[in-house]
């Protein structure tokens, strides 16, 4: 006869409840955490994030010169000065959020190792039931919530964007990711090939080549950069002058959205004009013999990608000095030594750096359920980027594409506690976004323009992003300058938004 095993009682955890859940604990979920705290301060909130510490993006990428591409006056909140030079260090980043977590007492409000892999609306209960994994101890936390925010970013952080090349498996040397820098790499007189021309490749590429014996940059196609100096003039005066923080932070704001809004008018009204000033810096660095038409002559429009601020021109005089090369090319497939180019070049390589981008993630790769029926964003239509038709209760935070995120992230923030506060004074439980008579026969778009804005991930990841209607409330803008004003006008009375 066996003996009775004695079977320990484990009783479920049972849910916790708050009125907001935050999902994300980057600078999106921060500045809501702190835009909740100061505006609803009688609303029970929790952030919650899957990683270790704060700072999503700044957080998870780890490679050498990790930095913004931004000015921190603009990736800053507007409500914290940034006070050290404009493009920043993922390091510098992070002490800046620390701060505001600090300052703020909203380390009690955030949990870490926390993946939400469900999110359940339950109409009977005007309810979100939240379902997470500890990412440490596989307990499985269920929690309520009244309002989700979603501040899950835009890509996933556990693994880059890797191309289906050729033959990868033969290749002898190492394959790493940008997103997934292995801490081990050793880079030091090792001949290194990466491969990518946006932002990070010329990020990590100056700052490597140093230790390397040689850096290839291998790009498809060439790209648009701005060079400049890691210095705002405006802010540097201001200081000289002993005006307050606070203020250096407004004006210079002010100025560096003003001066942006004229320069993405020019690449609209005269864009070979810009384009040619902005290829003839880089001819200024690289020489006459070099062979700028091949290599730094984009063949789309300025703007239509992301324009990469490069400081100090440092990856021009790395190229200009010798250290770093520029391949115009497509591999063919990998082999042994390294990359056969569809030329027929080949480019032998120890170290192979994929900076080839990001998989999208619309929602944190959360498994949506209303009612028990699974929820297609792709089958909703937005609302000015927050909200989504069908979807009761929950707000998107998606920041600008060629301003800084951050900017789009605080105006979101203040139309939400606006909206909370908005249904506590009338009582309504739940709210939604719907067509109004006027907007049924609208035709229904692709979320973004691709003849406004066409990076690689975002194309890729176009058929499972909501729709856009044809007018500015069904419509994801990627202008700052109209959304400041129009996010704190919207009339919460509107038609469009139901409440119950
Ligand atoms: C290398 C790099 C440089 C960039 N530089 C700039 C720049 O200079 N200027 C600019 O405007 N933009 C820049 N961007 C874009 C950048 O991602 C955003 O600006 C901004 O940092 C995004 O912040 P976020 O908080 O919205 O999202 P993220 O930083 O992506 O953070 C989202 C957080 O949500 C968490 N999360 C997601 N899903 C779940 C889940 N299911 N469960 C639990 N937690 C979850 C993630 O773990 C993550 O910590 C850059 C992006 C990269 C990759």
């Amino acid at each position: 006869m066996t003996k009775p095993t004695t079977q320990l009682k484990t009783t479920p955890v049972p849910p916790e409840h708050f009125d907001v859940l935050i999902v994300g604990a980057g600078i999106s979920g921060i500045g809501a955490a702190y835009h909740l705290a100061k505006r609803c301060p009688n609303k029970s909130f929790v952030a919650l994030d899957m990683q270790d510490s704060f700072g999503g993006t700044w957080w998870t990428h780890r490679y050498p010169g990790i930095r913004s591409d931004s000015d921190l006056h603009t990736f800053g909140y507007a409500f914290k000065p940034w006070t050290g030079p404009p493009i920043a260090t993922s390091a510098e980043i992070l002490a800046y959020m620390g701060e505001v977590i600090e300052e703020n007492g909203l380390a009690q409000h955030i949990r870490y190792k926390h993946k939400i892999r469900l999110a359940h609306w339950r109409g009977r209960d005007k309810l979100w039931t939240i379902e997470s994994t500890r990412t440490d101890t596989g307990e499985e936390l269920t929690f309520t919530a009244n309002f989700l925010w979603m501040c899950q970013g835009y890509y996933r952080h556990s693994q880059g964007y890797m191309p289906n090349w050729p033959a990868m498996e033969t290749f002898k040397g190492r394959l790493v990711h940008s997103e997934t820098w292995p801490e081990d790499l050793d880079y030091t007189n090792k001949k290194v090939v990466v491969v990518g021309s946006g932002a990070t490749a010329a990020t990590i590429i100056p700052a490597i080549a140093d230790d390397c014996a040689h850096v290839t940059m291998l790009q498809r196609s060439p790209t648009f950069f701005i060079t400049g100096r890691n210095v705002n003039e405006l802010a540097e005066t201001l200081r000289q002058l002993q005006i307050d923080e606070e203020w250096i932070h407004e004006i210079v704001r002010r100025k560096i959205l003003y001066d942006q809004a004229a320069f993405t008018r020019r690449c609209v009204e005269e864009p070979d004009v810009v384009a040619n000033e902005l290829i003839g810096v880089v001819r200024n660095y690289l020489g006459s013999d070099y062979n700028v038409e091949k290599h730094f002559t984009p063949k789309y429009r300025p703007w239509r990608q992301r324009i990469a601020f490069i400081p100090d021109a440092d990856l021009f005089k790395g190229i200009a000095a010798g250290k770093v090369s520029v391949v115009t090319d497509e591999i063919e497939r990998f082999n042994e030594t390294g990359l056969l180019l569809k030329s027929g070049t080949q480019l032998d390589a120890d170290i192979i750096v994929a900076a080839t981008g990001f998989n999208i993630s619309v929602l944190g790769d959360i498994n949506f359920a209303i009612d028990g029926n699974p929820l297609v964003f792709a089958d909703t239509v937005t609302y000015r980027g927050m909200m989504f038709t069908g979807v009761p209760n929950l707000a998107w935070v998606f920041g600008y594409f060629r301003a800084s995120w951050t900017l789009r992230a605080d105006l979101v923030a203040s139309f939400v506690c606006r909206l909370l506060k908005h249904m506590d004074e009338t009582g309504a439980k739940k709210v939604t976004v719907a067509m109004r008579p006027q907007d049924q026969d609208m035709p229904l778009l692709s979320w973004i323009d691709p003849e406004n804005f066409n990076p690689g991930y975002m194309m890729r990841a176009m058929h499972l992003l909501p729709k856009r209607g044809n007018k500015p409330e069904w419509q994801h803008s990627q202008d700052y300058w109209s959304e400041k004003d129009q996010f704190s006008a919207i009339d919460l009375r509107n038609a469009a938004f139901v409440y119950e």
